[in-house]
């Protein structure tokens, strides 16, 4: 293992030799050389400074939300993980413009409870889809009807280069599953339009569709929830890409610890000790079955970190 650079002293706030698997719902990582868990934009600026100083390259770097959505290769380590805590989630209300500016690390449950209680409309599809609001903003994430994109009105944050930047929606041109935000952009805070609605209904609502994923998501067990875009454009079938893997007779593929969930072909899930490449097997078979079954190369959504090109050559369109 590398120690960090000499002359870089480590940010007061960050630990060294931290492990990655833990940050992660799938519960696979290797670990990170040095691990900030920033509370604030100026514990964001201090991981860009030390990153500066130590010279790290974009591949040893690694920026995390809730872990929800990445498969990180535990085969090697990172130089430097940026984590943006949970408690970097204060809300500020600009009540005459109707916009509220949410700190990035709010985990996803805890902003639509707080949607919720204040009245806020719109929040709750967020329900069941965990994470942070800037994974949520980094990925467009979302639902069939709605995704974060629809109630944001502009990202801001920090760049490597050290710049504060914002980007508003027109910019971005956010679309399935993409934030399209500038690729070294760390987001701190994200502007939200806010409507009033009826706060039981919005209640109601949340628990609905949080409760709806118990009898059709795999929940029991740790994975990063979809693992492949739906398909769309000329060459989709109209199948989603767990049909198109069920269809393909993938249900249940197993490799040590990592299958294809019985329940939901597009989930794979961790059943105990999987590693990265055990993962990273089974959506291999599920992509190379589906392409030759369909004829439809799917495209990941899960976040395929710090793997070398030869492992991700399978994926042809990439
Ligand atoms: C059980 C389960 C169910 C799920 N259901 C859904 C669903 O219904 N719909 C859906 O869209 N997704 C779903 N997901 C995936 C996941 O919840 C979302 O993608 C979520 O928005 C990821 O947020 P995160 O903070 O965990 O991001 P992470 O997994 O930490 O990161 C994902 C990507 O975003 C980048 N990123 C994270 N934070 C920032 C930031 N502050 N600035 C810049 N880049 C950042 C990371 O570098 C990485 O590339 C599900 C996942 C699970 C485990």
């Amino acid at each position: 293992m590398t120690a960090p650079a000499r002359e870089t002293r480590v940010p007061a706030a960050c630990s060294v030799d931290a492990p990655l698997a833990p940050l992660t719902h799938c519960r696979i990582g290797g670990r990170a050389r040095v691990l900030c868990v920033a509370e604030s934009e100026d514990d964001v600026r201090e991981a860009v400074r030390y990153r500066r100083g130590a010279g790290l390259p974009d591949d040893e770097v690694i920026v995390l939300g809730g872990g929800a959505n990445v498969l990180i290769n535990d085969a090697r380590d990172y130089g430097l993980v940026l984590k943006l805590s949970e408690r970097f989630n204060a809300i500020e209300v600009e009540e005459e413009s109707g916009v509220a500016r949410i700190e990035a690390g709010i985990y996803t449950p805890r902003l639509v409870r707080e949607a919720a209680r204040r009245g806020w409309d719109g929040f709750q599809f967020l329900a069941g889809v965990p994470g942070s609001l800037g994974g949520a903003v980094a990925m467009n994430a979302g639902v069939r009807e709605l995704s974060t994109w629809d109630l944001v009105r502009a990202a801001e944050g920090i760049t490597w280069g050290g710049r504060r930047i914002r980007v508003e929606r027109e910019e971005a041109r956010p679309s399935y599953r993409r934030g399209n935000l500038p690729a070294d952009l760390v987001v701190t805070i994200v502007e939200c339009d806010v409507r009033g609605g009826d706060a039981d209904a919005i209640h109601a609502k949340a628990r609905e569709l949080a409760s709806s994923r118990k009898d059709t998501q795999p929940l029991r067990w740790p994975s990063w929830g979809s693992t492949f875009r739906n398909p769309s454009g000329a060459s989709s079938t109209g199948m989603t890409a767990g049909a198109l893997i069920d269809s393909a007779g993938l249900k249940g593929y197993r490799v040590g610890d990592a299958a294809i969930s019985d329940l939901h072909a597009n989930f794979i899930v961790n059943l105990g000790r999987a590693s990265a490449a055990d993962a990273l097997a089974c959506i291999r078979a599920a992509y190379e079955a589906v392409r030759d079954r369909h004829g439809v190369r799917l495209e990941p959504e899960v976040q395929l970190i710090g793997f070398p090109p030869d492992d991700l050559a399978f994926l042809e369109d990439r």
